[in-house]
């Protein structure tokens, strides 16, 4: 039969069939609040009524600025199941960037934390489109603001019963947009589709290993501001799997114990948030009670911390790759039965690749003129991508997608990486990255890598710089580790037998920290310029 998939379906299943299943969050106001599936089901219907009296039609944007919380959950559904568009804003994003979206976008309603009515206050003059601002509260927590049109979201819901039945429409509907964040230029949105989001989460939950389930106790330190905290609130409402948010504290502490508590097996994040877990698990030394598998994705994820939590800790790493415009999620790092008898040192260095393609998301790398690469491990080039939920374009920004996009239908990850014959895909680097010496290539993540398992250096940074004679070669950046004092000569010669020689940075600079993206990547972008004026010594 020919039946839409739309995401409303999802939290109807979850809710009809997994009634009791808990999503817990640590809420903006403190403390913690729970609730069921069943529970958040009728206050999503509750929502989607309300948005309709507010006059939002099929089709039209509302924004979101929020952490992970139980009604950021809500609307994800409401929005997108009532046909609108759920537009989620990352609030790391410079001001300019944040009015930019919101304006292109055309959003009509932005739905914020109470953290952000400081900075909706500061923009609100420049979004002019905008009819009116919810603050995600109640009316005991409502601040005193000076955005006109303030509602308060509790007050919105306590007007409307859950007598609502989820509209039909067609599954190429749009239900929800995401700005990349634009290392270069302005952000590029990505307009997702129900059927989109729906094929999406099939796919993660079937790929094995790190998607939820009903017995899973899921907790998504993955933004719910980007990339749909990579599809889990839509997983773990179709498996009823228990979804834990940790809300607006990202720290050390506070992440332990939430998983402590929750006794979460599963978590997802990207690796500075792991960086920082496990600086409180060395702490305490252990780990929260129950935890077992850690999904990790969003930039490379050294051997040495994979070894550590492994090893030290007994947790199964799962690396994954993704980006904003495939959902986000590309591979999944499942090792292979055949590699079950692997000595630990090589199941590391497979976990530490970008993991296998996941169905529905084809892969080719190619030479510059575009020409198919040989998939043996060795050969590298750009990664092309194309399925059913890859982008196919930029939302209303043909220039990007004139750029990003191939004639013949494929999108360009800008990835430069190796695939081998199991599929296993590793990223030598950004292409805008690569380090280029005397016109051979040197991996910056690679280099990256090996330097981060160096016990002076916490974090590292690696990029080319001018050089008279190579044209480019790479100065190490680092943030050291406590107490610590990284010098050249002692990491060069730790580097020595993990890279080759001609690879071994020219300097290294101790910066007291590393400038990060809007997603919590190093941006080198940011890095090179604040280093414009570097020369390397005696050149
Ligand atoms: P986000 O906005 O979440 O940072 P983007 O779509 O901007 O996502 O970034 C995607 C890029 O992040 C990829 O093209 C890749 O360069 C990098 N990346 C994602 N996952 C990994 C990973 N596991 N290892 C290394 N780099 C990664």
């Amino acid at each position: 039969m020919d039946r839409p998939l739309l995401i409303s379906s999802l939290l109807e299943f979850g809710a009809r069939y997994h009634a009791d299943s808990e999503i817990v969050s640590r809420s903006v106001e403190g403390p913690i609040h729970r609730y069921t599936l069943a529970q958040s089901h009728d206050r999503a219907k509750q929502l989607a009524k309300a948005m309709a009296r507010l006059g939002v039609a099929e089709g039209e944007r509302v924004a979101t600025i929020a952490w992970n919380g139980y009604r950021h959950f809500e609307l994800y559904f409401a929005i997108s199941g009532m046909g609108a568009v759920c537009h989620t804003i990352n609030p790391r994003l410079f001001h300019e960037q944040i009015v930019y979206v919101i304006n292109h976008a055309e959003d009509k309603y932005v739905f914020l934390d109470l953290t952000f009515v400081p900075l909706l206050e500061a923009l609100a003059a420049h979004l002019p489109k905008v009819a009116g601002y919810v603050i995600m509260t109640d009316k005991e927590h409502m601040p005193e603001t000076k955005l006109e049109n303030a509602l308060c979201y509790e007050e919105l819901l306590a007007a409307e019963d859950g007598d609502y039945a989820w509209p039909e429409f067609d599954e190429l509907t749009a239900s929800s947009l995401c700005y990349t964040s634009g290392t270069t230029g302005n952000p590029k949105g990505v307009l997702y589709s129900h059927r989109s989001t729906v094929l999406h989460t099939l796919a993660v939950c079937a790929a094995g290993g790190a998607g939820p389930t009903n017995r899973s106790s899921y907790l998504a330190l993955v933004p719910m501001f980007h990339v749909n905290a990579w599809g889990l609130p839509y997983g773990c409402a179709m498996t009823g799997a228990k979804l834990v948010l940790p809300g607006p504290r990202y720290e050390g502490d506070m992440i332990f114990d939430l998983m402590d508590a929750e006794k979460v097996d599963k978590a997802a994040g990207v690796p500075t948030l792991w960086l920082l877990l496990l600086g409180e698990m060395q702490k305490r030394g252990c780990k929260p009670d129950g935890f077992e598998t850690l999904v990790v994705g969003g930039s490379a994820f050294p051997t040495s911390m994979i070894e550590t939590f492994e090893e030290t800790y007994g947790i199964n790493v799962h690396h994954a790759w993704g980006m904003t415009e495939l959902s986000p999620i590309g591979t999944s790092g499942t090792i292979l039965p055949a590699m079950d008898g692997l000595a630990k040192e090589a199941r590391w260095a497979v976990k530490n690749k970008q993991g296998r393609p996941i169905y529905g998301v084809e892969k080719k790398i190619v030479g510059e003129s575009g020409e198919p690469l040989p998939e043996d491990g060795e050969a590298f080039g750009e990664m092309l991508v194309r399925g059913p939920w890859t982008a196919r374009a930029y939302f209303n920004d043909a220039e990007a997608t004139a750029e990003q996009f191939t004639e013949d239908g494929w999108f360009r990850t800008g990835d430069v990486c190796t695939l081998d014959e199991n599929g296993i895909m590793q990223i030598v680097d950004r292409s805008k990255d690569v380090i280029k010496s005397a016109g051979e290539w040197i991996s910056s993540i690679d280099l990256e890598n090996a330097a981060m398992a160096h016990p002076a250096i916490q974090e590292a940074a690696v990029i080319g710089m001018a050089h008279p004679k190579w044209d480019e070669r790479p100065l190490l950046v680092v943030v050291a580790a406590e107490g610590e004092t990284p010098v050249l000569e002692a990491v060069n010669a730790f580097l020595a037998d993990k890279v080759a020689k001609w690879w071994l940075p020219d300097d290294l600079l101790v910066l007291d920290e590393l400038p990060h993206t809007a997603t919590g990547k190093v941006s080198k972008l940011n890095l090179r310029e604040q280093l414009k004026d570097y020369v390397f010594p005696g050149v």
